[in-house]
This record gives C-alpha cells, structure tokens and sequence, in this order.
C-alpha cells in the first residue's frame, strides 16, 4: 500500500443519524479519493475479528454490541500520507479530546460511539482494507480496476 491508503469505517450510529453524506464530504473536502465503499453489516464473529487487538479490552463487548448495532460504511481512502492524515483530520478516540474541525469532534456521540474507525498504520490499512474489499472492488484514479 505505500503510505498511500487508508481504510476507514463510518460507524453504526453516525449512519443511522443520517452524517454518511457529511463525514464523505469532510474526506473528500480533505483531498482523500475514494479507492473503494461499501455499505455492510458486522456480524459478532467478524467485529470480534475486526478489533481482536483489543478482545482482552474491558470495552471490547461493548464495542462488538455497537459493531453490529446496525450497518456502517467502510471505504479505501487515498491520499499522500494517507494514515497519518486521516487520523489527523478524524480526531482523538475520546471525542471530548478531539480538535475543533475534526469529523469525531463534529459527529461522535461518546469514547465508544464516536463515528468513524480510522487505521493506526500503514499494515493495518492493508489488512483491514482485505478485510473488506476484493481487489476487483478497487479503483484507480482513471476508474478502472486494480489488478490483484
Ligand atoms: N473504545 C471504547 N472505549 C475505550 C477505548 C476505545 O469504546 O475506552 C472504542 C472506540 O469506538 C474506539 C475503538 O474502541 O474507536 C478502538 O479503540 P482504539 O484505541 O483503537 O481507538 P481508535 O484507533 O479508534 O482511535
Ligand atoms: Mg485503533
């Protein structure tokens, strides 16, 4: 992946209080392209394999309840610098510490609730991009379908 790409997930709550549109908006305004998106459902086995980092995690039940709550939107992004950026321009993890302008500071509920999942490096983009995405399901920036 380079350094290039992230993956990001909009979470249950902030697509069903309707944000989809506006947290695209602020990745898109912040010059991220949009490699691949879907919208999809966790269910318990695969949340729990989502987040397996933290299944030892006082939180991590709770996280998985939230998980599969309801749908969410996961997407590729990219963008020179894309993790870095990214975990910039979506704010701290406890939305009461996130920065004026970040999508978490404008659209999280709480420390668990707080809208979008962001990768922490450029190994994790990759994995959890595969997590989610066929490379049939990728496109460049003339549209077309990367090659796996
Ligand atoms: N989380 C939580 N309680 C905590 C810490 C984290 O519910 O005390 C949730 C929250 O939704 C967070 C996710 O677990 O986004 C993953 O935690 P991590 O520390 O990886 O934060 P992130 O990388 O998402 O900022
Ligand atoms: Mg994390």
């Amino acid at each position: 992946m380079s350094g290039n790409r992230t993956f990001t997930m909009i979470k249950p709550v902030a697509v069903k209080n309707g944000h989809i549109g506006h947290i695209l908006n602020k990745i898109t305004d912040a010059g991220f392209r949009i490699v691949a998106m879907k919208m999809t459902k966790l269910c318990v086995t695969r949340a729990k394999a989502f987040y397996g980092v933290h299944n030892d995690k006082p939180f991590f039940e709770d996280l998985v309840k939230f998980m599969t709550s309801g749908p969410i939107v996961a997407a590729i992004l990219e963008k020179e610098n894309a993790v870095e950026d990214y975990r910039k321009l979506i704010g701290a993890t406890n939305p009461e510490k996130a920065e004026e302008g970040t999508i978490r500071k404008e659209f999280a509920i709480s420390m668990q609730e707080n809208a979008v999942h962001g990768s922490d490096s450029d190994e994790n983009a990759e994995m959890e991009s595969n997590f989610f995405f066929s490379f049939d399901e990728r496109y460049n920036q003339d549209g077309f379908e990367e090659l796996g």
